[in-house]
């Protein structure tokens, strides 16, 4: 059980930093799509850097907002999956025995060492044992909603700050340039890692990576040029 417990933190642990990881690549993609299409039709540093803190504002609230309302549509079913549990473990406990000796049966064990598994489970805690063998979850660590949105908001935040800074630091001549450059290698960067925490092929998942910030930054600097010659 203690291996299982460790697999278990350790998957959420990665879980948790790929999530992040991929909140600061929405975070960047999206502000560098935004503040490269505002410097298509302005030179104008204070446009850009109200058009920038709108978009890095407005995108942490939402992504915090998307997370909280989906952790917490999981969590309540999480939580309606306990209540059954406990309830079947009150009304029928012989039948619930049974099952997780079944399931600990088809992790490997033979028939006696499952049965003798199962009843000192059930004599320790009947309710964990059965939410970590038959539902996958530890009734002691529930997914907090407000953690998930705090995270997803904070990883935004940081992604959203490079092209932010990237755009109203340097001289006009620069800001483009530096802002274009610095968001590739940040993908590079977001792209690589998303990949080893997910054990994908790093190479694929660059280009990949790269070539959606490159398509985001080129739309919206098209529309902002024509904008901006429109006279808009
Ligand atoms: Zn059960």
């Amino acid at each position: 059980m203690h291996d299982e417990a460790h697999e278990g933190t350790l998957g959420s642990r990665l879980n948790w930093l790929r999530a992040a990881v991929l909140g600061a690549n929405d975070g960047i993609v999206s502000t560098a799509g935004l503040v490269v299409g505002v410097a298509g039709a302005t030179d104008d540093r204070s446009a850009l850097l109200t058009a920038g803190l709108a978009g890095l504002l407005a995108g942490s609230m939402s992504m915090a907002a998307g997370e909280y309302v989906s952790v917490s549509t999981q969590l309540d079913s999480e939580k309606a999956a306990l209540a059954l549990e406990r309830r079947e473990l009150r009304e029928q406990p012989d039948a619930e025995l049974e099952e997780l000796t079944e399931l600990l049966e088809q992790r490997g064990l033979t028939r006696e060492v499952a049965r003798e598994a199962a009843e000192q489970l059930t004599e320790r805690d009947a309710l964990k044992a059965h939410a970590r063998v038959e539902l996958g979850i530890d009734p002691d660590d529930l997914t907090n909603p407000w953690h998930a949105a705090w995270a997803s908001f904070l990883s935004f935040t940081v992604g959203a700050l490079l092209p932010l800074l990237a755009i109203v630091l340097p001289p006009a001549a620069w800001r483009l340039g530096v802002t274009v450059l610095s968001v590739l290698a940040a993908l590079v960067l977001t792209g690589w890692l998303s990949a080893r925490l997910g054990s994908a092929n790093p190479g694929r998942a660059v280009l990949r990576n790269v070539g959606g910030g490159a398509l985001a930054m080129g739309v919206t600097y098209a529309a902002g040029v024509l904008l901006g010659a429109a006279g808009a």
